[in-house]
């Protein structure tokens, strides 16, 4: 499989020769305002550009929305997707939103889907803890298998929490790409994974590696890349925590 980060959580996946679109957010630099109650709002989002152009991004066999936050599924996305593309969304509720938007081929992922002969598991996850679980909402990961293909987990926008236990015990996933960043509001802790969550799902899976996204992208994601790197190599995890940057692709 190859792994190209586009940017924040938009990825695609080479995988089985067919290709998935994960999270289009393709908004240019600059072109939404801060999250509101977040630190950092002398800064607009994304505070990058894309790395690929957006014909190339689009240019796949299917798309995979994890949740309808707008980082994740954008306007700049809703435009430019062919309408007749498939789209798996996380429920039938997502499913709705996005077939309100124009696209006739949205399909609600169960517990086990499959396109072409990739087999797509739709896994639980929490995008924060406490009181602000309220505000952010429903979120979900996905896990790709195919018999020639390594297993690879997209926990989505989720803390390392039992349902990202759950779905390494159930999977064994040999690749799992995290949604780090740290994510905050101003009160409530954080909704994406901090950099000692990042090491959690490394210790939890020992033998997979870890790839870390949606970094240095958006406003409220305090935790940047080197950060990252220094507490991983404190760790002594660099062999097995990766962090692409940008238009960066990581082949298994
Ligand atoms: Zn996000």
């Amino acid at each position: 499989m190859n792994i190209h980060l586009i940017r924040n959580a938009t990825l695609i996946f080479k995988y089985a020769d067919k290709k998935f679109l994960i999270d289009p957010f393709l908004s240019e630099k600059g072109a939404m305002p801060p999250f509101p109650n977040t630190a950092n709002q002398h800064l607009s989002n994304p505070t990058v550009g894309l790395s690929t152009s957006i014909n190339e991004i689009i240019d796949v066999d299917a798309v995979i929305v994890t949740h309808l936050h707008p980082d994740h599924f954008d306007e700049k996305a809703k435009d430019h997707l062919p309408k007749e593309i498939t789209i798996f969304a996380q429920n039938q509720e997502d499913a709705e939103v996005i077939k309100e938007e124009g696209f006739q081929n949205v399909v609600s992922l169960e517990k086990e889907s499959s396109f072409a002969n990739v087999t797509l598991s739709r896994t639980d996850g929490k995008h924060g803890e406490g009181k602000i679980l309220k505000q952010t909402g429903k979120v979900s990961g996905i896990v790709f298998s195919h018999p020639q293909e390594k297993t690879l987990y997209v926990a989505g926008d989720t803390l390392f929490n039992e349902d990202v236990q759950d779905a390494i015990e159930k999977h064994q996933p040999e690749v799992i790409v995290v949604n780090a960043g740290a994510a905050q509001f101003l009160e409530g802790g954080p909704i994406t994974m901090t950099k000692e969550n990042v090491v959690e799902t490394s210790q939890e899976a020992p033998e997979a590696t870890i790839i870390a996204v949606h970094m240095e992208s958006l406003n409220h994601c305090l935790l940047t890349r080197d950060e990252l790197k220094q507490f991983i190599k404190e760790k002594d995890l660099l062999n097995k925590v990766l962090i692409p940057d940008d238009g960066q692709t990581l082949s298994f």
